[in-house]
């Protein structure tokens, strides 16, 4: 009986990892492939959240974002980043173990390159979208289309510029026809995303639109219920860090929602408005 043909096995096995993972132990070592039974065993994710309330002040939520078993190995295995303090460097080692990527089916899907993601590599606000358009596909960063540049405004109407924040995606492939990024997609590619959240750490993170938001955070709600509050966030499935103790987490319409629906961008400005409260950013004086 192999791991991979016995579902069962495999779960009580990720459920040994994640126990040796909650004690703090993360070290643990993968013998070599000796035959197919060696690859990852594609099981389901399982979510982790606790609701607190804090008096006097918004209502926050902690979110621990599962680590899906078929990621398991890849969260164990050692990072190259940690042996590095300064955030740019960890980044591109990030992106080198990122390499060519052919980890999930976007990779042979009609992508053009990978976009890894752009900014600030010790920036204080993050914001993270679904996955690449077209534009960003064809130049290699993220948010540079339409909807970039809405985020770039909404970036400048909170007194900061892009090259202050750190802006990236759940998957960093496009996906055919800009359709939303699917499940297996999203539990693959995601590590690299909760890897650059940890080099980075951020103060906030800004989840654009529910796809960022239910991965970021495990939790599948409509986004009237995402919205509106601070989530208690960091990132999963990785040791934890002595100097960070994780960023807050806030929801907010996907720019590419409020080109199609302007009427929003008013609920979209409060979110930014809890942001920049929390941060004590104030919007840029207006030339008279
Ligand atoms: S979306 Fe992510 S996991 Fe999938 S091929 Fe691209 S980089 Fe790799």
């Amino acid at each position: 009986m192999t791991i991979q043909s016995n579902p069962d096995l495999r779960r009580a096995l990720a459920a040994r990892v994640r126990y040796y993972n909650e004690l703090g132990i993360y070290d643990l070592y993968r013998r070599e492939a000796q035959g197919p039974e060696s690859s990852t065993s594609p099981v389901e994710a399982s979510t982790t959240v606790l609701e607190t309330e804090t008096p006097n002040e918004m209502p926050r939520k902690t979110a621990t974002a599962a680590v899906p078993e078929s990621n398991i190995f890849e969260v164990l295995t050692p990072k190259p980043e940690l042996s590095v303090s300064d955030p740019a460097s960890a980044l591109k080692l990030i992106r080198e173990d990122l390499g060519d990527c052919t980890r999930c089916k976007l990779h042979k899907q009609g992508r053009k390159q990978i976009v890894f993601g752009v900014g600030n590599p010790r920036a204080e606000l993050m914001f993270v979208g679904e996955g690449p358009g077209a534009d960003e596909d064809a130049q290699g960063e993220p948010f540079v289309g339409r909807a970039g540049q809405l985020l770039n405004n909404m970036i400048k109407a909170m007194g900061l510029r892009r090259e202050d924040v750190y802006i990236a995606n759940v998957v960093k492939c496009r996906p055919p026809g800009n359709r939303t990024p699917e499940r297996d997609e999203c539990d693959t590619c995601s590590p690299f995303l909760m890897r650059q959240i940890a080099v980075i750490k951020p103060k906030v993170v800004v989840a654009l639109g529910a796809v960022a938001a239910k991965n970021l955070l495990a939790i599948n709600a409509p986004m009237s219920e995402l919205r509106g509050r601070f989530y208690d966030f960091m990132p999963a499935g990785l040791p934890s860090d002595p100097s960070w103790q994780g960023a807050r987490l806030a929801v907010t319409y996907h720019p590419a929602f409020l080109l199609r629906d302007p009427r929003q961008k008013g609920e979209a400005w409060k979110d930014l408005q809890m942001v920049m409260k929390y941060l004590g950013l104030k919007p840029p004086k207006m030339a008279t």
